[in-house]
């Protein structure tokens, strides 16, 4: 499972973007990227180097992969499925990371973060298509159905947390059923409906050198 040892807060700071790692903190004025915007460690006040195309590359990497937390490995394969997708490369990747199933448990406001989804996945709380799913980066496709299972959803942690996220909104190519803790891929995500804020071209060129 990929797992970061670092703070959350310190990714944010390090990248100068939410990338929104603690769930319902990340819209509450703890921000620590709202309260202390510039980058961690002794001389992140004094950083204001421009940037080199490398670095700027290298940086949007960092973002999308700490943004969905995978690890670099993963990443690359993400990519060289995305390559041999037909369309945009880097749209396509963007659509690949958005269909973990972690992601769409997050997504779907069944989950306060993608961490959190990632742990509740992995403690079997939920299947795809009626069959138990364990696996966070499990892909999903277009027609699938995630579930919370029925055991799941009468513990009281559990409750709490969807009651938390009920009223985030869903994108527009998920559809949901808060009654069943249900929801379906019902299109394929364009780009505009998904909410990171990249240029995924820079990861392409990044990863075309
Ligand atoms: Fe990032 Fe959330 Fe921490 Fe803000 S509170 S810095 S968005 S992880």
């Amino acid at each position: 499972m990929a797992r970061y040892t670092e703070a959350a807060c310190r990714l944010c700071r390090r990248e100068g973007q939410k990338l929104f790692l603690k769930g319902d903190r990340c819209h509450t004025n703890k921000c620590a990227l709202d309260r202390r915007g510039y980058a961690p460690g002794q001389h992140g006040q004094a950083r204001n180097k421009k940037a080199s195309e490398y670095g700027k590359q290298l940086r949007t990497k960092q973002v999308a992969r700490r943004y969905y937390g995978v690890l670099e490995g993963q990443f690359r394969h993400y990519f060289e499925m995305a390559e041999k997708m037909p369309g945009v490369t880097g749209e396509n990747l963007l659509r690949l990371l958005e269909s973990r199933l972690d992601n769409v448990v997050y997504r779907l406001g069944f989950a306060s973060s993608r961490t959190q989804a990632r742990l509740m996945v992995t403690q079997g709380h939920f299947t795809v298509n009626g069959r138990k799913v364990n696996i966070p980066s499990y892909l999903l496709r277009l027609g699938d159905t995630v579930a919370m299972k029925e055991s799941s959803r009468a513990k009281d942690g559990l409750k709490a947390i969807l009651e938390a996220n009920a009223a985030r909104p869903v994108p527009k190519w998920l559809t949901v059923d808060r009654e069943a803790v249900s929801g379906q891929v019902a299109s394929v995500a364009a780009r505009e409906d998904i909410s990171l804020d990249i240029e995924e071209t820079l990861i392409v060129e990044l990863y075309s050198r």
